[in-house]
């Protein structure tokens, strides 16, 4: 699997203009690899679990376009959907029938979604589930945890995780105080800190919004409990619980995160895999809440491409194909023997090592600490990620550019796929 003998002309050459044209030459930040210290790969094509970039370089990826692409890069399946819809037409800007066998099918497979609505972005989607959340209950604060990323709306860019945890960057500028002062974030797995939050102000929580699994600070599980803590206090104080399932949602279980914990929250968001690879979101509920969305209720969202043909097209091919036999079983155990191999490597040279993974969700670090929550995960020693990283790609395979992101194993890796990936580890740490 050796490609040290990697050329990245190609990609050199195409940053640099588009460094030019596009604020830091990416139209999303961590895309840069600047905490990495290196240039990044144009991508040219995708196939199965297989990336290749403009200057011919083939890497096996676990990127997956960060989450959605859980049948691997341009599934046959997928791509026939998308095309049989578009040939007849792009956008309507009315509504067609894929949105509601779409919206039957989130509905018949995630357990709190008594109705959904299709919006174009996660971020979207957590942004629309507070509004909704703040004029259910006509309260303004809202509870999230430290190192949880759910978008970049104001009301969430607090503490954030993913691309602002890796750039390193402070609350972003540009956020109100005004807005900030209503978002209260507590250490993630903290029930302690929940309780004595919704002591002090829990009459003014509209809602709590978590990621069921941490997957912005790295990976990292809910403690036993956990979850169904947040369910008990949110309730007992008349607040909602939204559960953001946008990087989780069909990814760890056939009935996403809830169905794999059994904690039904008031309202779920989703994204990446129900888009199939295209720009998609989604929030849903209860029936109680979510009718208070216009035009049914007073509360407004709307959106010129929302419940686009070609997005519908492609989630409901990926989540029918997700909907046949073993799937998940099969991807727990070639994301098993992943974490295994890994495991194996990081023993074999005494590298401090800590893996965490739920289904295909895997996140190595280096640190011994026990990661559960966004100050452990900071104890990973990122000088070493970062030399990982440039060996991992080196050696042909593809992972974020990030300690603070997973890994994410698809339908199509194959088990040589996992067998290379962990001989690459190997070799990339042996290189450190
Ligand atoms: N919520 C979670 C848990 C996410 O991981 C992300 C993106 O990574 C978002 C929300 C935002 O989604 P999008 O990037 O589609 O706006």
């Amino acid at each position: 699997m050796e490609n040290s003998s990697r050329i990245d002309k190609r990609s050199s050459a195409a940053f640099q203009e588009a460094k030019g044209l596009i604020p830091g030459g990416v139209n999303s930040p961590v895309r840069a690899f600047k905490s990495v210290g290196l240039t990044p790969l144009f991508m040219e094509s995708g196939s199965g679990s297989r990336v290749t970039d403009i200057d011919g370089n083939t890497f096996i990826d676990y990127v997956g376009s960060w989450g959605p692409l859980i049948v691997g890069h341009a599934h046959p399946t997928v791509l026939e959907a998308i095309h049989a819809t578009a040939v007849k037409g792009t956008s309507f800007g009315a509504p067609t029938l894929l949105e509601t066998e779409m919206a039957k099918l989130v509905i018949e497979r995630v357990p709190s979604i008594d109705m959904v609505r299709m919006v174009n972005s996660g971020t979207e989607a957590t942004m629309s589930a507070l509004r909704l959340a703040r004029g259910f209950t006509k309260r303004d604060k809202i509870v999230k945890f430290e190192g949880s990323y759910h978008g970049h709306a104001d009301a969430l860019l607090i503490k954030a995780g993913s691309g602002v945890a890796t750039l390193g960057l402070p609350d972003s500028p540009g956020v109100p105080s005004s807005v900030a002062s209503n978002t209260i974030t507590v250490p993630y797995n903290d029930l302690a800190s929940v309780k004595l939050v919704f002591e002090k102000f829990g009459e003014e929580i509209a809602a709590l919004i978590v990621e069921p699994i941490a997957g912005n600070m790295g990976v990292v599980p809910p403690a036993a409990g956990f979850l169904q803590g947040l369910r008990d206090i949110t309730k007992q104080y008349g607040s909602l619980l939204i559960f953001d399932e946008v990087m989780t949602g069909f990814r760890v279980h056939k009935n996403c995160a809830q169905g794999l914990y059994g904690v039904t929250p008031d309202l779920t968001c989703l994204g990446k895999v129900i888009g199939g690879g295209l720009p998609v979101g989604a929030y849903g509920g209860r029936l109680d809440i979510m009718e208070q969305m216009a035009p049914a209720g007073p509360i407004y969202q709307a959106g010129t491409l929302s419940g686009n043909p070609l997005a519908m097209a492609a989630g409901y091919a990926t989540l029918s194909l997700l909907g046949q036999p073993n799937v998940y079983e099969e991807l727990e155990r070639k994301s098993a023997k992943l974490e295994a191999g890994f495991a194996a490597n990081a023993a074999e040279f005494g590298i401090a090592s800590t893996i965490n993974r739920v289904g295909s969700m895997v996140c190595p670090f280096f640190t011994e600490t026990k990661v559960t929550n966004y100050d452990t995960a900071k104890t990973s020693d990122l000088n070493r990620f970062n030399a990982y990283f440039g060996h991992l790609l080196d050696l042909g395979v593809s992972v974020a550019p990030s300690q603070f992101e997973g890994m994410f194993v698809s339908t199509v890796h194959s088990d040589e796929d996992i067998e290379l990936t962990i001989g690459a580890h190997r070799e990339a740490l042996k290189r450190l």
